[in-house]
C-alpha cells in the first residue's frame, strides 16, 4: 500500500491480514486529517491535533508492516517499487493512494508567494507568515505598507478557500483584536478571489449564495470572475487592477502526485489516472489506484469527487477485491460505486452550509453537523478530545490557542541571506517572506 492517507488507512483496516502480508509505505510518519488543516493555518488548532502516527494506528493489526519511506517510481512491468531509502520492493498486488498536490495551473513560479495548503508544514508556514505580518504591521509607520501587511488574499472559492477566508477573518476580528496597541487587526482586509461566477460550485446555487452572504457579513470581500495575471512579493495583479498583500494563500486546485505521471495509463489534465471500473489500471489488474489520484466516472455514471469519503470507499473496495481473490474467487470483480453522503463547508463560528443527501441547510445547525462529523472522523481518541476542548475554549473565550511564532530567525535568514542576525536589526524590519 503506497500512502497512509484516507484511502490507504481504509484499505489497511479492510484487508484480510490472515491471507495477505501488507506493507504500508508513507513518506510521513503520520496520517494527516487535511479537512482541519485550515484551522492550524489560522491558529485555531495546534499541529499535533490533526495528525496521528501511522505506526500507532496499526499497532494492533500485526499483518500491517508500516515503513517510513518515499516511493520514487513504480515499475508495473516488473512489479516493483523504487524507494528513496530502502531500495526496491516487489509486490503481488499494489494499491497506490499517494494523494494530490497543489495545482498552480502552469504558474509554478507563484508558489513562493502564494503557498498552498496540503501538509502540516504548509499550515505551520502560513500561520507563521500571517502572525509575523501583524507583528510587522505593528512596527511600521508607513500606512501603505501597514495596509499591505494587513491584507490577506485567498485564491479559490471552493470549500478550502471559503474556510480559510472565514477563519482568517475570525482570527483578525475576534482573536487578535485586543492584542496590539498600534494597529487594529479588525481592520484586516480579507479578499477571496474566485475565477468563475460563483463560490462553492460543488453546492447548489442557493446554498452557495447563503455561504456568500455569511462570508460577506463576516467582512470578507469576494471578487468573482477574478483573472490573476501574476503574484509576487508585492501581492496579486489581476486583469483589472491589483491587490497589495503580504499574505496570499493558494486554495484553487489540486493535481495528482508526481508518482502518477510515468504510469502507463491515460491521465487527465490534472495528472489523475483513468482507472478501470474496478479501480485497477487497465492491463494491470494487480495494480489499483485510489483516492485523489483517480479520475473515474463510477457505476452510477457520476464523476467521483476528490474528497475523503471517496478515498476511503475506494480503499475498502480495493481491499474487498483482493480479499476475495485471496480466497480463490478470481472472476467477477465489482465496479466501484461511490455513495455520496453529502457535503459541508464551514464559514466561521455558527456559520456553515450543508447538503446531506439532498437536504440543504445553513447557519448554526449546519455548523453543529460539521463539528460532529469532523470529530467523528478525526483519527485518534486523544486528538478528538484535544480538538473538542480547543473548539470549546475558542468558542467561549474568542481566543485561538496556537499563536506562537517559531522559526523566526530561520525565516528571516532564508529571506535575507546577507542580513546580520535579527537581534541587531530588529528596529529596521526586512522584507516579509
Ligand atoms: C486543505 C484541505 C481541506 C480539505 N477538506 C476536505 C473536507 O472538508 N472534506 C473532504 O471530504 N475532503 C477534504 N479534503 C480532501 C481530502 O483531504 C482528500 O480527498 C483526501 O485526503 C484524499 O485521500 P487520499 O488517500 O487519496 O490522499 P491523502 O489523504 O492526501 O494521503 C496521501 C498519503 O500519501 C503519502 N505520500 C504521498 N506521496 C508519497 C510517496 N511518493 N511515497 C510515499 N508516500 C507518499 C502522503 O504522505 C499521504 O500520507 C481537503 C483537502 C485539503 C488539502
Amino acid at each position: 500500500m503506497l500512502g497512509g492517507g484516507f484511502g490507504g488507512l481504509a484499505f489497511c483496516h479492510a484487508i484480510d491480514t490472515i491471507r495477505a502480508e501488507v506493507i504500508l509505505i508513507d513518506r510521513q510518519n503520520h496520517h494527516l486529517f487535511q479537512p482541519l488543516l485550515y484551522q492550524v493555518a489560522t491558529a485555531g488548532l495546534s499541529v499535533p491535533d490533526i495528525a496521528h502516527p501511522i505506526r500507532s494506528i496499526f499497532r494492533r493489526k500485526k499483518g500491517v508492516d508500516v515503513r517510513l519511506d518515499e516511493a520514487l517510481q513504480v515499475d508495473v512491468e516488473n512489479k516493483n517499487i523504487r524507494l528513496r531509502d530502502t531500495g526496491t520492493l516487489s509486490y503481488d498486488y499494489l494499491v497506490i493512494g499517494v494523494g494530490a498536490r497543489t495545482n498552480y495551473f502552469g504558474n509554478d513560479q507563484w508558489e513562493a508567494f502564494a503557498p498552498g495548503l496540503k501538509t502540516l508544514d504548509d499550515a505551520a508556514l502560513l500561520r507563521q507568515r500571517i502572525l509575523f505580518s501583524f507583528e510587522r504591521a505593528e512596527l511600521t509607520d508607513d500606512p501603505e505598507e501597514r495596509a499591505r501587511l494587513m491584507t490577506v488574499v485567498v485564491v479559490g472559492g471552493g470549500p478550502t478557500g471559503v474556510e480559510l477566508a472565514g477563519a482568517f477573518t475570525e482570527l483578525s476580528r475576534f482573536v487578535l483584536r485586543r492584542d496590539f496597541r498600534r494597529i487594529d487587526p479588525a481592520q484586516t482586509r480579507i479578499v477571496l478571489l474566485e475565477a468563475t461566477d460563483r463560490i462553492l460550485r460543488q453546492f447548489s446555487p442557493g446554498l452557495a449564495a447563503k455561504a456568500r452572504k455569511q462570508l460577506e457579513k463576516l467582512g470578507v470581500e469576494i471578487q468573482l470572475n477574478a483573472k490573476i495575471r501574476s503574484i509576487d512579493e508585492t501581492g496579486v495583479t489581476l486583469e483589472d487592477g491589483s491587490i497589495p498583500a503580504a499574505n496570499v494563500v493558494w486554495g484553487a486546485g489540486v493535481r495528482a502526485s508526481r508518482l502518477c505521471a510515468p504510469l502507463p495509463v491515460e491521465h487527465d489534465r490534472a495528472g489523475r489516472v483513468k482507472v478501470a471500473p474496478d479501480l485497477s489500471l487497465p492491463d494491470h489488474p494487480e495494480v489499483f489506484a485510489i483516492g485523489d489520484i483517480v479520475n473515474l466516472v463510477d457505476a452510477n455514471g457520476k464523476p467521483v469527487p476528490g474528497v475523503s469519503p471517496a478515498a476511503m470507499q475506494m480503499g475498502r473496495h480495493a481491499a474487498a477485491i483482493i480479499n476475495r481473490e485471496l480466497r480463490g474467487k478470481l472472476n467477477g470483480r465489482k465496479p466501484f460505486r461511490y455513495v455520496d453522503k453529502g457535503s459541508m463547508a464551514t464559514i466561521g463560528r455558527s456559520k456553515a452550509v450543508a447538503d446531506i443527501r439532498g437536504l440543504e441547510f445553513a447557519g448554526f445547525p449546519a455548523w453543529m453537523a460539521w463539528l460532529v462529523v469532523h470529530l467523528i472522523f478525526l483519527v485518534g481518541f486523544r486528538n478528538r478530545v484535544s480538538v473538542m476542548i480547543s473548539w470549546m475554549y475558542n468558542y467561549f473565550t474568542y481566543r485561538g490557542g496556537a499563536r506562537i511564532i517559531t522559526g523566526l530567525d530561520r525565516m528571516f535568514r532564508l529571506t535575507n541571506p546577507k542580513a546580520r542576525p535579527r537581534s541587531v536589526v530588529e528596529t529596521k524590519p526586512g522584507p516579509l517572506p
